[in-house]
């Protein structure tokens, strides 16, 4: 796994990030249908990412970008 410290556009409007949680489940649903990333493990209070992939820096990037979040 690659741990990958990011920031969600999304996250910015959860009040008092009490409803991480969804953003976890959401971004772990969405990046887990990609057939590039074999495992993927989200923690959006942690700002973490972890990713199992074969995916260089840059296109781990630009999958992330996709979704809002940047590293
Ligand atoms: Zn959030």
């Amino acid at each position: 796994m690659r741990d990958l410290a990011v920031t969600y556009m999304k996250c910015q409007s959860c009040a008092a990030k009490v409803n991480c949680h969804e953003c976890d489940a959401y971004l772990k649903d969405d990046l887990g249908r990609e057939k590039t990333i074999d495992a993927v493990e989200v923690n959006m209070k942690q700002k973490l990412v972890s990713l199992d992939t074969e995916l260089d820096m840059d296109d781990i990037e630009e999958v992330l970008e996709d979704r809002g979040l940047f590293i």
